[in-house]
């Protein structure tokens, strides 16, 4: 038990959610801050009445004050390391390297762990970490990851806005090992180059990796366009699914040239799937492509960074489902994601309701997101499930 960690005590009523395994506290919950504690350090916390309820990281930057690390009384680093432990064993029920090896090793509170994510390239680790907490024990992690994987190289990308709010620069580079910079990695079966530097994310977008099979289940003899392509992903799945041509648009150039090369990784032809750096706003408004594609994939980036940010991202959501609909063949496929944690579920498909009745299409849903599990989502902490999509059928 960590009797010299710091004791941060919880207001009357506050230890509910703790105790039902929610890693946030508020500092509105918060009745007394250890004087000794510094941002960033490991304490304990208590409920009112003097319950251990755990320990926690800290950081008054934030409105969220702490975050649990376990829920028991062991060490706080002990905790970590265990919670590192399964979250690795449980991949290895899922993923069969030949065929995929490039996936989610540690999804942050999905695998309570709040501030961390691992993903794994094959023989490459890229850490993310967005949070004061984590970034103290950042050595300890790598030394983990690297004894426990033998992984040739260890990445940091932990370029996101969030660690603004956490006091904490971004964070970009080489850990340890060869700086190999790119790596072609395998996804059922498919192939990609991932550039672990001059890319998004951690380098791919392994979060949609089940929407990817889906289209590709989906895109026999369809003519396919992908917008927001990025390297190419669903343009590439829907190409090996037999679509009669796959165009990608993407804003990146870098992004564009990528996916021409994820094509000939793949045997695929250049001449006619087509790939266009452009705004995906004012691609969908050129009349050109009425009536050209029975496929359109809609995967933007997140248009809500913010709660203030919810209602100007729901208006470009409109927007391009609502072009997509105008624009779409009938009997056609749209397949269209939002990545925004604040626009949910109900509110994505309410938006799309409207673009529909913009459009004057009529549509029918018939499908949602596939999860996957290498992204679980904590039961107990809900806030995770950024990752919504709908799949159309436009008459
Ligand atoms: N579907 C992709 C991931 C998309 S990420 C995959 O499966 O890998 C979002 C992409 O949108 C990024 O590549 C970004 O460059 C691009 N983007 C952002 N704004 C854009 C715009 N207005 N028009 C076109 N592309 C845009």
């Amino acid at each position: 038990m960590t009797t010299t960690l710091p004791q941060l005590i919880l207001k009357p009523g506050k230890e509910k959610p703790i105790k039902n395994f929610h890693h946030w506290i508020f500092s509105g919950a918060i009745k007394q801050f250890p004087k000794e504690a510094e941002d960033g350090d490991f304490v304990n916390v208590y409920s009112s009445s003097g319950e251990l309820l755990g320990s926690a990281y800290v950081n008054r930057k934030t409105s969220i004050t702490a975050r649990m690390v376990s829920f028991d009384n062991a060490e706080p680093l002990d905790s970590i390391v265990s919670h590192m432990d399964k979250a690795i064993e449980m991949r290895k029920n899922f993923f069969d390297d030949k065929q995929t090896n490039a996936y989610r090793l540690i999804n942050s509170e999905g695998d309570g762990i709040p501030g961390l994510v691992v993903d794994k390239y094959d023989d490459v680790i890229v850490v993310q970490i967005t949070t004061l907490g984590i970034e103290k024990i950042k050595k300890d992690i790598v030394n983990y990851l690297v004894a426990k994987l033998k992984p040739i190289c260890v990445y940091e990308r932990s370029d996101m806005p969030s660690r603004r709010e956490e006091g904490l620069k971004n964070q970009v580079g080489l850990l340890y090992g060869e700086d190999i910079k790119e790596k072609i990695i395998k996804e059922c079966g498919a192939l990609f180059k991932v550039d672990f530097i001059d890319s998004q994310k951690t380098g791919f977008f392994l979060d949609q990796r089940e929407m990817r099979q889906h289209v590709k289940k989906l895109a026999s003899n369809k003519t396919v366009l992908n917008c927001f392509s990025y390297t190419g992903g669903f343009s590439v799945a829907a190409a090996l699914g037999g679509a009669k041509k796959a165009d990608s648009v993407d804003i990146s150039d870098p992004a564009i040239e990528l996916a021409k090369e994820n094509f000939t990784l793949n045997n695929l032809s250049l001449n006619f799937n087509s790939f266009f750096t452009a705004d995906v706003f004012e691609f969908l408004r050129k009349d050109s492509i009425k009536d050209v594609y029975d496929f359109i994939v809609l995967d933007p980036p997140a248009f809500a960074k913010k709660r203030g940010d919810v209602v100007q991202a729901c208006r470009g959501y409109k927007d391009i489902n609502r072009l997509a609909l105008q624009k779409i063949k009938s009997s056609g496929i749209l397949v269209t994601s939002s990545c925004s944690y604040y626009v949910d579920e109900k509110l994505f498909q309410q938006v799309v309701f409207e673009a529909a009745v913009e459009a004057k299409r009529s549509v029918h849903i018939i499908d949602k997101h596939h999860y996957a599990p290498d992204h679980p989502v904590n039961i107990f902490h809900p806030e995770g499930n950024y990752l919504k999509s709908l799949v159309l059928w436009v008459e």
